[in-house]
């Protein structure tokens, strides 16, 4: 058995706890210690059973609380070369004693765990989205992608559980309060992944094992949950995949409040 809990996802700030038997693993950690540190102790985890952080992009949105918690616990940091350099450059790795590299595609083991790196297409130095494998469980993290190329549709294929971006919908970016230069950003092929890019990829997910979907790091200016869940449900409909009967459907929301899933 897994456990997985969305503590924070959003353009707010991102973490993910994976956990198993022996500890767990936060992918991401965006936004204060502080927070992070109440996410826990909320769930009953032990920050002294987090036995790595695996980093995805140097983004704040996924690092805000890395160097005070790597400092406080002694955690140890892994992300690709590009992330590792970009966070070493902002300072952001001082005080941080153990920091790995891991390449695209490497595994390592960490507290029961296996973790699998796969790039992802993103504004950032080299973006990592992960799969985690346990217990013969597999759920996989893929957020931050401006499309989804075939590359990290065979990576998460067959994991039960995908946590995977539904950023926007494209008509309220191009209405909304963004400047013109950063909607192009979002759009761009480093950008979001929009409702209806994601929502293209689902039926594929569901036929090839997967039965839990979260969608994850939702824009809070350019979409709502129920415009995400709507793109994602009709579109698994339209392929015959009915939610509810065939997999779970579920909007990680901004300031976590889920409970940690068994599965
Ligand atoms: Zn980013
Ligand atoms: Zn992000």
């Amino acid at each position: 058995m897994l456990r997985y809990c969305s503590l924070f996802s959003g353009s707010s700030g991102n973490c993910t706890y994976v956990g198993s038997a022996e500890g767990g693993i936060l992918l991401d950690v965006g936004v204060s210690a502080k927070r992070i540190e109440t996410a826990l102790k909320d769930r009953d985890i032990d920050p002294a059973t987090i036995r790595a952080v695996f980093v995805t992009h140097e983004h704040t949105d996924h690092v805000a609380g890395l160097q005070v918690l790597c400092k406080r616990y002694g955690w140890p940091l892994l992300a690709s070369e590009g992330t590792l350099d970009a966070l070493c450059e902002a300072g952001r790795l001082d005080g941080c004693r153990r920091v790995y590299m891991m390449e695209e595609g490497q595994q390592i083991t960490v507290a029961g765990l296996q973790v699998t790196t796969f790039a992802t297409p993103h504004d950032s130095r080299a973006c990592f989205g992960y799969c985690v494998e346990g217990d013969g469980r597999r759920l996989a993290v893929a957020t931050d992608m401006g499309y989804l190329p075939d590359e990290v549709r065979e990576a998460i294929a067959g994991c039960q559980l995908v946590h995977i971006e539904s950023n926007h919908d494209p008509d309220m970016l191009r209405s909304g309060p963004y400047p013109y230069y950063l909607q192009q950003r979002i759009l761009g092929q480093g950008g979001h992944l929009s409702n209806a890019a994601c929502a293209q990829v689902l039926p594929g997910l569901v036929e090839a094992g997967t039965t839990r979907i979260v969608l994850a790091h939702l824009s809070a200016h350019n979409n709502t949950p129920d415009l995400a869940k709507h793109c994602a449900v009709d579109a698994l409909a339209r392929a015959g995949v009915c939610v509810g009967r065939d997999c779970l459907l579920t909007v990680a929301e901004p300031a976590g409040t889920q409970p940690v899933t068994y599965f």
